[in-house]
């Protein structure tokens, strides 16, 4: 189960546009396509942060918490479609669900019958998240591990190659955890990834690893990233 932040697909302040990088997704895509050739099944969570995220247009816009929400959950499908076309176009038979009713652009979230196709060869995109607000793509990432019963999690952030002490990008001498239980990060307060999903992780035994986008294909066998323990 791969999470990949809505940021990780834009090319950043310098790029012609924010939201998406072709060269980043084309890179994200040959990475995904050395784990599908070496027989990895994978599922995919897309967040939407590049396009949208509801707290912050709470603030900017004064609208109501769900509604934003609900536009922070388009924008997680709209990723999705994006990325499936690019894995589809680069000869990856891709599905994209979820937990809503369009037939004409995705499935509707199965997960038995979503289960068999990725035993089928089929690379999944789950878009929407958990499908409601108050959460983000994280803790979705986390459910849908579970219920799909991923052996792996690996999520990518925008621009950082693990979990830090404090934000790399903002403050000198920040270190980087080899490895860290999710009991830790949630008693730190390191924000890498929303509480509940934590929790979920630390509630139910599953191990993580957050990673850069550039060590996504080698998986565990490059000792880099951080890996975050139940307990
Ligand atoms: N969102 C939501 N419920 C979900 C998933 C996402 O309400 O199950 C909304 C929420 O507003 C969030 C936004 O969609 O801020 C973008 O998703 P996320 O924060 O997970 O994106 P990422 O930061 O991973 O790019």
């Amino acid at each position: 189960m791969l999470k990949i932040s809505g940021e990780a697909l834009g090319g950043g302040a310098d790029s012609a546009d924010e939201r998406y990088d072709r060269e980043t997704i084309l890179y994200l895509v040959d990475q995904i396509q050395s784990l599908v050739s070496n027989g990895h099944e994978i599922a995919l969570t897309l967040g939407g942060g590049n396009l949208f995220r509801g707290t912050t247009f709470v603030k900017e816009l004064g609208i109501k918490r769900t509604t934003a929400d609900y536009v922070g959950i388009l924008g997680t499908m709209q990723n999705s479609l994006v990325v499936r076309d690019f894995l589809e176009l680069s000869g990856l038979k891709t599905i994209m669900s979820v937990p809503f009713f369009i037939p004409q652009i995705s499935e509707s979230y199965i997960p038995t019958r979503l289960r068999k196709k990725l035993g089928g060869g089929w690379t999944i995109i789950f878009g929407a998240g958990i499908g409601v607000p108050y959460f983000t793509s994280d803790t979705a990432t986390i459910q849908r591990a579970l219920e799909i019963e991923a052996d792996c999690i690996y999520m990518i952030k925008n621009g950082i190659d693990g979990i830090y002490d404090k934000d790399p990008n903002k403050e000198k001498g920040a270190k980087k955890y080899r490895s860290i239980t999710a009991t830790e990060i949630l008693e730190k307060k390191l924000a890498f990834a929303d509480l509940s999903a934590i929790e979920m992780l630390r509630d139910n035994n599953l191990r993580a690893k957050v990673m850069s986008i550039t060590d996504l294909k080698h998986g565990d066998d490059l000792n880099t990233g951080t890996e975050v323990l139940p307990k």
